[in-house]
């Protein structure tokens, strides 16, 4: 077993990880990175070196082109193209020599104008001041209201065309987290490393929502690259829940879940590598999705944990969230990780189980998490949803996942070990400004430094940590072996059972501050983090309320592919959920009176 990890080890990852820390940083991220990996000690004890790694959810299957080896070129050939060399290293290739020199001639003065022009354009879009006044309203959901570009753009283009037949979501308003890719339209993931850039595409999932008829609203705020359960940690100021100003949305996509809460829009897209659609949308009161792995493309989406990260609907009924799956997902050329089944029509489920139609449908309640850790209130409407789910004939059982014990340690190793290699790539030199004099590197450790939010430097050195030699056998290679677990009790359940319930997140909405301490802000995760080891759908309905009259979410799980199931055990726990009304905070309903 590795020893605890010190402050010289904390400064060496630091320096990798190109982050210059300050003593107290250091003494600060020495303590609470120990905290995580201490925790992370139940899995080092696991005997399980006999069990195979999994570090992905399925063989990937490359979409692209045939995985053939091809003969090897010959040496000459290779040496023809190789950089030319001097004194044994390689000569810098002319065109950057090229650059150097013209940005010399035009010096900095012209690099620091076009920097400006670009801040100044958005702050009048974009900028804290800006959000809040544009936004009309206190719950600061969006970073960025499309009220002009992209709005024309999508309902002028694909609606009003003549003659053309009106797609299943034509004039519906959408809000899209801001780590979706929106052409022209700034994307930034809640981060300052981004701020200022515009995208020069759309990701799969908004051109496919744009050619429904879908019009963008906005892109809603979220923890920093969707590393949270809050939505406090995002660089321009936390969203607030509807329900109670003074609490947390949930995260990371918390800007989606109170959009939708609030009736800024009726559906919205979010993303969750760890619970950041379920969660926020238990915390909201509102229905969200993490559909199977690989069923809707990830292309466009800034990534964080790739063999987790999948991006669902959020929507105020499991109808409207069946429909916009319906509209994201299906096979995708442009995401190596895009699976080939076509998505089901999730109608016939729905109707289903709005009518109360559960009939011969087997539920397994997880052991695991049904007990400490999961607060009174919330336990007490997990088990009304089972009742509500034998009352319309389904079988309810109590069943055992023992690994979903060990998710959240597996997750965070896995999930910071991929985002430290996701977000290397922010390096300063395309995504900062060249500041007179620096050296590549000093520049490159400038902008991640003053660029990233403390969370995000946190994951970055936890995952550059747990890959580097010497501890990535005891740390990663461990994590990825408890994800077999994972995947191995579940398909045991599922042997007995069609869907699992848990309750999505093991409290209602807390306030802002309340989890200032990382390791007990990741215990938020606990009951969604499983599905996504897993590469399993799950998702989140509410279903009554909780302490102070705060919204409940029931977590339904299903195997791979298992959305027509899942879906209809979601709307029949809907409707025979308590009423519970809008959330207090929630704009009047168009046309209506509050
Ligand atoms: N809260 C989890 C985390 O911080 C999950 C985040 C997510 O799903 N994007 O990593």
């Amino acid at each position: 077993m590795p020893t605890p990890i010190s402050r010289d080890d904390v400064a060496r990852v630091a320096q990798l990880a190109r982050l210059t820390l300050t003593d107290d940083e250091l003494d600060r991220f020495t303590g609470q990175l120990g905290a995580v990996l201490d925790h992370a000690r139940d899995i080092e004890a696991l005997d399980i070196d006999d069990v195979p790694p999994t570090a992905h959810p399925y063989p990937l299957v490359n979409v692209l082109r045939a995985d053939e080896v091809g003969a090897t070129l010959d040496r000459d050939e290779v040496l023809a193209q190789a950089p030319s060399a001097e004194d044994g290293r390689f000569r810098e290739p002319p065109i950057l020599g090229r650059s150097r020199e013209r940005s010399a001639r035009l010096g900095t003065g012209h690099r620091r104008g076009r920097a400006q022009r670009l801040r100044v354009g958005d702050r009048g879009a974009r900028g804290a001041p800006g959000r809040h006044r544009r936004n009309g309203d206190a719950i600061a959901a969006f970073n960025h209201v499309m009220v002009d570009e992209a709005c024309c753009r999508s309902s002028g283009r694909r609606c009003g065309g003549a003659g053309r037949r009106p797609g299943p979501l034509a004039g519906v308003p959408i809000a899209l987290k801001d780590n979706l890719c929106t052409r022209g339209v700034p994307t930034t993931c809640s981060s300052k490393i981004l701020e200022g850039w515009r995208p020069p595409y759309d990701a799969t999932v908004v051109q496919r929502v744009l050619a429904a008829g879908a019009v963008p609203v906005g892109k809603t705020n979220l923890d920093e690259f969707a590393m949270g359960s809050s939505t406090e940690h995002s660089a321009f100021g936390p969203t607030r829940n509807p329900w109670d100003l003074e609490r947390v949305p949930g995260g990371s996509s918390g800007g989606s879940a109170a959009a939708v809460a609030a009736g800024f829009a009726p559906i919205a897209l979010g993303s969750d590598t760890g619970g950041s659609i379920r969660q926020p949308a238990s915390l909201c009161g509102v229905v969200g999705v993490k559909p199977t792995y690989g069923l809707v493309s990830r292309y466009g989406l800034v990534a964080f944990a790739s063999s987790l990260d999948q991006i669902g609907p959020f929507a105020t009924t499991v109808s409207d969230a069946a429909d916009l799956l319906g509209v994201i997902a299906g096979h995708d050329p442009l995401d190596s990780t895009s699976i080939p089944d076509a998505a089901a029509d999730l109608g016939p489920a729905v109707a289903a189980g709005r009518n109360g139609d559960l009939a011969g449908v087997r539920v397994g309640v997880i052991a695991e998490l049904d007990g400490d850790g999961i607060d009174a209130d919330v336990r007490a409407q997990l088990d009304a949803a089972a009742r509500a789910i034998e009352d319309a004939g389904g079988h309810v059982a109590t069943t055992s996942v023992p690994a979903v014990t060990y998710g959240l340690s597996a997750y965070y190793l896995i999930a910071p070990a991929e985002a430290s290699s996701n977000l290397a790539r922010y390096d300063g030199v395309r995504y900062g400004n060249r500041v007179e004099g620096a050296t590549t590197g000093e520049m490159m450790d400038a902008t991640r430094t003053a660029g990233f939010g403390d969370e995000v430097k946190r994951r970055i050195m936890l995952g550059t940590y747990a890959l580097s030699a010497g501890y990535y056998d005891a740390y990663y290679g461990k994590a990825q072996r408890v994800r077999t677990l994972m995947q191995r009790d579940f398909a045991e359940a599922y042997a007995s059972f069609d869907v699992l319930l848990a309750p999505t997140a093991p409290t209602v909405a807390f306030p802002f501050g309340a989890k200032d301490d990382p390791l007990t802000m990741y215990l938020s995760d606990v009951c969604t983090i499983p599905s996504n080891l897993a590469g399993h759908p799950a998702m989140s309905v509410p279903f009554g309320a909780g302490q102070d009259g705060l919204p409940v979410g029931v977590q339904v799980l299903a195997p791979t592919l298992g959305e027509s199931v899942m879906f209809r055990v979601a709307a029949a726990l809907e409707a025979a959920a308590p009423l519970v009304g809008r959330a207090p905070h929630a704009a009047p309903p168009i046309g209506g009176v509050r």
